[in-house]
């Protein structure tokens, strides 16, 4: 009896991108990743939401649930990092504090054993401000290769201004790794590799349909902190004891 014949490899995602595989495979990827980011309990759909900015939304996205679980924010790190291995980066930057669990999950998974650093963001006047800490000039030189890790990405304009800043130093800019990119039409240097690309219509309450349908109003997240480093409906949750 002729042996069995050896079983293929199954092609990474990007291979079979590369190869022109359907776009269906893309969709598929993304709703197992969605799937995985609803069992952390960080996406939250099918639902009414008063968002921190007042808009109503039948979604949404809790950063801070997404890597709450470590076993989940290794699981998603591991997946980044896999698709950057091919370009091996030396440092690891976060786009903030918010975004360095993941990060240190992705510098973690990464082959080529990079460093970690995050960047301070917030907004000062009409200013969007980006903070590298001091010891980031010591380890970026000519050359240097920089894998930029973002959560949620929502206008880019922060990763914009750390691709410059690297720049300036020195360094060049390997890849853009997030997690959940919301709006496709983002105006960046280069392709961002995110998990899940998906933006969700968010209603002023005037013209809310779910509002009109009489559906009742969670109002779980609606007196979350003002979020200070991106113009997002996205933050912290409530404390359990402020939930009635
Ligand atoms: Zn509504």
């Amino acid at each position: 009896m002729p042996p069995p014949p050896p079983k293929k490899p199954t092609p990474s995602a990007r291979q079979m991108e590369a190869h022109g595989a359907p776009r269906l495979d893309a969709e598929v990827r993304e709703k197992i990743h969605l799937e995985i980011l609803r069992r952390t309990g960080a996406y939250r759909t099918d639902d009414h939401f008063l968002l921190p900015s007042g808009h109503h939304a039948r979604e949404f996205i809790d950063q801070v649930l997404v890597t709450a679980e470590p076993g989940f924010a290794e699981g998603l790190g591991a997946v980044i990092a896999k698709h950057f291995a091919e370009w091996p980066a030396d440092v690891v930057l976060s786009t903030g504090p918010g975004a360095s669990i993941l990060a240190h999950c992705v510098a973690r998974a990464l082959p080529s054993r990079p460093v970690l650093f995050y960047a301070n963001k917030g907004v000062q006047g009409p200013q969007r401000r980006v903070r590298l800490p001091d010891e980031f000039a010591r380890f970026v030189r000519r050359g240097t290769k920089v894998l930029i890790v973002e959560d949620l990405i929502t206008t880019g304009e922060t990763i914009k201004l750390l691709i410059q800043m690297v720049g300036e130093a020195g360094g060049t800019v390997v890849g853009i790794g997030c997690l959940w990119q919301r709006n496709s039409k983002i105006d960046l240097p280069m392709a961002v590799f995110s998990l899940v690309t998906r933006d969700f219509p968010t209603y002023d309450p005037s013209a809310c349909p779910l509002c009109r349908a009489g559906r009742s109003l969670n109002v779980e997240f609606a007196r979350a902190a003002p979020p200070i480093e991106e113009p997002l409906e996205v933050s912290r949750p409530r404390s359990r004891r402020d939930r009635r």
